[in-house]
């Protein structure tokens, strides 16, 4: 088409190219083209390389262009068995990753999981966790249970079923209408906000009056109705690595056994080994029904998702119809399943969620030493290399910026043009007001990438501190 219009005419400018035909995230801003990727570095087409030190959304765990997974990948497929449906055949690939992250070292089996399902994304997982956990009343014949409690300010996918538990406010916006009348949400396990710290609450008691509420709450539903109670172990995207406080899974655990109610942990984020074990609920002491993994899962080698299920729950199915009545064209994926065996492989061999720990602690001393004392600074929290600083007007107060302020949007993006990518979020207090950003580099980072990335995050914030000082005071 370029070649048959006319020329522009003499003094006239070059017309700008066309829009892109891809549906972006934002039809106003057309993101930054990469052209390669390898370890912790993007390039991009203007020649720029950045440091990519959130993996995307907390998904590369082992770093971008890994050899032995492209070589696994190439393998599989040449094997020519790329796609197969998962009703009639299975594949190499996707039973070798079950057995890994069933029966490996660090797999579930430890903890009754006994049985993998893979789809496509974290949303598809929870989905299928939140069908599986109704399924297994019904085959109990326990079919008045139908209502499902979650948590305010969490995140749990975009597809309508998993949006629906999801009380993430500005994600859910157009879509009111589209809610279930069965879900509900109690209060989060976040701290820094909603603990009495002005009354000096400690941990311990924070957590006691979140699980006596979690209870309340169940008894004024009835708990002969609730399926499951969904949480992320720690909170991810919504507002940004935030860990539960001390012993409040535990209770959790207890509250849901008194009633018989099943618990869905949601690790898409926080799991296979971004909190420095492979499951962060290995750190609340608890295990639950069902586990969602995803992001870190399969490194963003291919879209991959998975929930992996407790013996109790695989029994009570198997007494009763004896099949799970779901189902994704795309499950069990080969390929997927073989990128992801590959990248699971390498993380154990290598021992590299040891490192993860290890490295989170490298982190958390430069998050802290650079950033406790800065003005805007509230808090810093996070566990293995998945680390959220949440920004604040006033720190005596913990007071968010007016929303109009855009703190973590500008941050992030003073800090791309520095050179290191982090992951921004806006609404970290209520879904409307606060800002955060993620650091959630890949597992085999070493001190000296970590000691860059914070050096240029310090001068991100730098800038921006002295932008809004400097506009405030005009
Ligand atoms: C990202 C995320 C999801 C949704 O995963 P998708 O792959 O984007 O569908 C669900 N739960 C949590 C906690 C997440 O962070």
């Amino acid at each position: 088409m370029a070649e048959t219009e006319p020329a522009p005419l003499l003094g006239e400018s070059t017309p700008p190219p066309p829009p892109s035909a891809l549906f972006h995230r934002s039809l106003q801003q057309q993101p930054a083209k990469v052209i390669s990727a390898k370890g912790i570095y993007l390039t991009l087409d203007t020649g720029r390389v950045v440091i990519d030190a959130c993996g995307g959304a907390a998904v590369a765990s082992l770093g971008h262009g890994n050899e032995e997974v492209i070589q696994a990948v190439a393998e599989q497929m040449k094997s020519g068995v790329s796609y197969v449906h998962s009703l009639t055949y299975t594949t190499d690939a996707a039973e070798e990753l079950a057995r890994h992250l069933i029966d490996g070292p660090q797999g579930g089996g430890r903890f009754g999981l006994t049985r993998a399902y893979f789809v496509g994304s974290g949303s598809e997982a929870m989905d299928s966790a939140l069908k599986l956990a109704r399924q297994y009343f019904f085959e109990l014949g326990q079919r008045g249970r139908t209502k499902l409690v979650a948590r305010r300010q969490a995140f749990h996918g975009s597809t309508v079923g998993a949006m629906n538990v999801s009380s993430n406010v500005p994600r859910k916006v157009p879509y009111a209408n589209f809610q279930l009348d069965n879900i509900s949400w109690v209060s989060p396990a976040y701290a820094y906000q909603y603990s009495n710290w002005q009354r000096g609450e400690t941990e311990e008691e924070f957590a006691q009056k979140l699980v006596s509420s979690l209870d309340n709450h169940f008894q004024r539903i009835g708990p002969d109705k609730v399926i499951a109670f969904v949480a992320e172990p720690l909170v991810g995207a919504t507002s940004g690595c935030t860990p539960a406080p001390r012993g409040y899974f535990k209770g959790v655990r207890e509250v849901c056994d008194k009633y018989s109610i099943l618990l869905i942990l949601d690790e898409v984020m926080c799991g296979m080994g971004r909190t420095g074990t492979m499951f962060a609920f290995e750190q609340e002491g608890i295990v639950p029904d069902i586990v969602t993994i995803a992001k870190g899962l399969g490194g963003g080698y291919a879209p991959i998702a998975g929930m992996l299920v407790h013996q109790k729950v695989v029994e009570v199915v198997k007494k009763g119809t004896s099949s799970f009545n779901h189902g994704h064209t795309y499950q069990a994926h080969p390929v997927a399943c073989a990128a992801t065996l590959a990248v699971q492989r390498i993380i154990a061999r290598d021992g590299m969620i040891d490192n993860c720990a290890r490295m989170g602690r490298v982190l958390h001393a430069l998050l802290v030493e650079t950033f406790a004392q800065a003005k805007y600074v509230g808090d810093i929290r996070g566990r293995g290399l998945f680390w959220g600083l949440e920004f604040v007007q006033d720190k005596a107060l913990r007071n968010s910026f007016p929303p109009g302020v855009l703190f973590a949007a500008r941050f992030q993006a003073i800090a791309f043009e520095l050179g290191v990518a982090i992951y921004p979020g806006a609404g970290t207090y209520n879904g409307t007001r606060g800002d955060h950003a993620i650091v959630a580099p890949p597992y085999n980072i070493t001190p000296d990438e970590l000691i860059k990335i914070v050096d240029t995050l310090k001068l991100a914030y730098d800038r921006l501190e002295k932008e809004i000082d400097d506009s405030a005071s005009e």
